[in-house]
Order: C-alpha cells, then sequence, then structure tokens
C-alpha cells in the first residue's frame, strides 16, 4: 500500500466480483483507485454461487433477452481471457412423460440460445440419441423421452474474483480485506470515507464512490451522510449441497418435481453439486444457513431423478459440505425464481458521486464495470489509460 495517499479518484465499497471488476477496469483505465472489504476479497455471494458463466437459459422463458444476450457475450470473453479459470462444459436436459417443457420448446429456446450466441461454436446443441443416454450414469431412464445436450461454462467462483483482484492491484489498486466502511461523507466536491482496517479508523477522500457491497448494499446507504433513501430489496438465499458421489462429466438441467423452478447437478471438483433454491430472508443479521426444507427439496429432487443413488436418509449422509449465498433482488410482487436478474446501477440527485449496485450476475461482471466506468469517466474525464483490459489474461 502506498502510505503517502490520502485521496483517490474512486473508492469501491465490497471487494465480491463486481467490486473487484470495477477496480481493474477503473484502474487500467488510469484512476487511482482503492477498495475496501469488510472480510475477504471474494469470500460472500462470489464464492457461494452456482459457478456458472452462462447465458441463462431460463432466462428466456422470462423474456430476458438483452441479459442473455450480453452473458453469452460475457461467456465468450471470459473463455478467451481466464482460459485457466472458465471452462466449457456440456449441460444436459433430460425430458420425461411428466416434464412441464416439451421437447420442442427446449429445441425452440435452445435454437434462440444458439442464434443469440451469434457465431460462438458453444452455441451449437444436440438432441443425444437414446443409445447414448446411460452415458449419464445414474439417470432415470424410466419415462425419458429426449435429451438435449448444449453448452455453456464454469468456473471457481472465488478464484476468479482473486484473480480479478490480482489484477486490479497489478494496476496500482489498493485493495484492502478486513477494511470494513463505517461511514461516509456526501458533499458537492467530494465524499469522505471512514473505514476501518488494522485495528484502527482510517479516512480518505474519494471524488466518487463505489457501492458494491452486495447484500449489504442498503447497509452501506444508511452509513451516508447526509441519509438518502434506497431501493427497497429482497434478500433470497440459494442453498447448494457438495454429495460424495462421482460426478457426471457435465451438468444436468433438471426440472424440479416439485414446483416449476429448474436446478443444476454439477461436477465440483470430482464430486457432485446440487442448487439452487431461493428462499426469501428477512435480515441479514446472522449468516445463512442452508436449511432442512432447502436439504429436503435438493435431495428430493436428486433422488428423483436418481433413485438408485439411495434414500434421503442415505444421501444426507453424503452431504459432505453445503454453502448459501444471498441474492439481492429489487422487491416486486412476483416469485423470485421469475424476477429480472439484471444489475440495476443507482445514483440520487441529491448524491451525484455515489453509484449502489443492486443484484447482478457472476457472468456480467464486466459489462457492469464497463458500465460503471462510463459514469466515472462522465465525472471525472478520461485518464491516460495503462492497459487494455480486453487483453488482460486473468490467473
Ligand atoms: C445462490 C446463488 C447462485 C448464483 N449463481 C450464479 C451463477 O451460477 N452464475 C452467475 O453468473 N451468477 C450467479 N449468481 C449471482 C452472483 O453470484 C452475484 O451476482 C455476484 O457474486 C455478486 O457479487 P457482488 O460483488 O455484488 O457481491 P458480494 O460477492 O457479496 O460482495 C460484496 C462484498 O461487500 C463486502 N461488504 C459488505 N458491507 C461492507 C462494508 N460495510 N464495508 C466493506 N465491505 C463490505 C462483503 O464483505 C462482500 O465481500 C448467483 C447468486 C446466488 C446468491
Amino acid at each position: 500500500m502506498n502510505r503517502e495517499r490520502n485521496s483517490v479518484d474512486i473508492a469501491i465499497i465490497g471487494g465480491g466480483i463486481s467490486g473487484v471488476g470495477i477496480a481493474q477496469y477503473a484502474a487500467a483505465a488510469g484512476y487511482r483507485v482503492l477498495l475496501i472489504d469488510k472480510g475477504e476479497i471474494g469470500g460472500q455471494t462470489s464464492a457461494n454461487s452456482s459457478k456458472l458463466i452462462h447465458g441463462g437459459l431460463r432466462y428466456l422463458e422470462t423474456g430476458q433477452i438483452n441479459l442473455v444476450r450480453k452473458s453469452l457475450k460475457e461467456r465468450r470473453n471470459l473463455l478467451n481471457l481466464a482460459p485457466t479459470l472458465v471452462k466449457p462444459v456440456p449441460f444436459y436436459i433430460p425430458i420425461y412423460r411428466e416434464s412441464r417443457r416439451r421437447p420442442w420448446a427446449i429445441r425452440a429456446g435452445l435454437s434462440v440460445y444458439a442464434l443469440l450466441s451469434e457465431l460462438d461454436p458453444l452455441g451449437r446443441f444436440v438432441s443425444v440419441p437414446s443409445v447414448h443416454w446411460q452415458r449419464l450414469q445414474g439417470l432415470k431412464l424410466a419415462g425419458l423421452e429426449a435429451v438435449f445436450q448444449y453448452w455453456d461454462a464454469q468456473t471457481d467462483d472465488k478464484l476468479l474474483t482473486q484473480a480479478v483482484a490480482r489484477s486490479a492491484q497489478a494496476l496500482g489498486a489498493d485493495i484492502y480485506a478486513q477494511a470494513e466502511l463505517l461511514g461516509m461523507e456526501h458533499r458537492a466536491d467530494g465524499c469522505t470515507v471512514r473505514f476501518s482496517h488494522d485495528g484502527r479508523e482510517r479516512q480518505m477522500e474519494a471524488s466518487l464512490v463505489v457501492n458494491a457491497a452486495g447484500p449489504w448494499v442498503n447497509e452501506v446507504i444508511a452509513r451516508v451522510s447526509p441519509p438518502l433513501t434506497a431501493v427497497d430489496i429482497d434478500w433470497v438465499q440459494g442453498a447448494h449441497l457438495l454429495l460424495a458421489i462421482p460426478a457426471n462429466d457435465g451438468i444436468l438441467y433438471l426440472e424440479s418435481c416439485f414446483d416449476n423452478r429448474v436446478i443444476f447437478v454439477m461436477p465440483w471438483y470430482g464430486q457432485t453439486l446440487i442448487g439452487t433454491t431461493e428462499t426469501e430472508l428477512s435480515s441479514l443479521t446472522t449468516s445463512p444457513q442452508v436449511t432442512a426444507a432447502e436439504r429436503a427439496y435438493l435431495l428430493g429432487i436428486y433422488q428423483h431423478y436418481f433413485p438408485l443413488a439411495g434414500s434421503l436418509d442415505e444421501l444426507k449422509d453424503k452431504i459432505i459440505k453445503e454453502y448459501c449465498g444471498v441474492r439481492v433482488l429489487p422487491k416486486q410482487p412476483t416469485q423470485a425464481f421469475e424476477r429480472a436478474r439484471d444489475t440495476l446501477m443507482q445514483t440520487a440527485v441529491s448524491h451525484p458521486r455515489l453509484l449502489s449496485l443492486y443484484g447482478g450476475k457472476l457472468t456480467t461482471f464486466r459489462s457492469t464495470s464497463a458500465e460503471v466506468l462510463q459514469w466515472v469517466t462522465r465525472h471525472l474525464g478520461r485518464r491516460s489509460a495503462l492497459a487494455d483490459v480486453d487483453r488482460i489474461i486473468l490467473r
């Protein structure tokens, strides 16, 4: 750290994928950047996702075409820029007699997905001939009518976040873990940011502040003076279970046997990862835990499709690890599963130097960073760039 520095162009609150992405983009564009995180870099939502770098086939059902197009473009970019961290992986969609999504609908969805992938070879999909269905080890074959195979990508979300943070640091950004924002004063000519670090309170002047605190976005807003109104949000927990069951060679895209949702059964370091759920939380005061209902839901779906894997009790004994991430969804009267997953960027006329991010996806962190950089440039003007983020390999 540069001990002399007591002012920066941009202070970023939060070192998840959103914050570190913005730090990398801003530092590469020549701005002086400080990023603080109250815990570990990439230790929260960005370590507890489904770990997919994907267009989001299911978002087509809710008409989020722009998000899918943008995500597919970002998938292509990340496969090129982070080849050791983001890997293509085959996805399989089995369709049974009782499946709500019929083969024609899946074929139509995959055709649109391929079209939105533009010329990306990962856009191709096939109907898997029935002689190959038993390659999906343990999958129930009774009532199976069709299996479609398409492509998306998988990553280690925490390692990806930390790789982006290292890249930002290499470009000169100051990044502090275990540094919590305590308060922020917003003035017409700049902001004073107060934070704890190394057991003491510190202060930094910043021309602009980006609030990328994920689920804590409104907690950060509550620490701003003069006060400002926050967007009303819901916190929606998503649980994952890691089972001591050797993984299949791809990801299964499974329709829940309990509701209209889709869950994934994924390989994760050789074992089987299942996720996810959507459980509304009323507070974030304690760190979220997987509930008994979430365990029963995920294991119930797994057992429905893999009946020979064991009873529910036997499957419970195979859980090696479980984790939860928390989504931020602007409040709406619809089910969480159906709500838009794009990032919402919020500034207030009364606080033009503060930008707050709500929600978003791991996959689209680069396009979010590019949009935030435009906001920065509008306020501070251009600087001489140090590097081109489209050429920086993440490792
Ligand atoms: C269950 C689940 C599954 C998901 N799966 C996928 C997926 O497969 N693919 C995909 O593309 N997206 C997925 N997402 C979305 C994606 O994970 C998130 O959009 C992304 O990780 C959010 O990153 P973030 O940086 O906004 O938040 P976070 O990663 O939560 O980072 C916020 C950071 O702010 C810090 N912070 C909070 N308050 C303060 C403070 N006062 N001072 C300093 N620091 C503070 C926290 O410590 C934290 O590290 C999923 C999300 C969930 C919940």
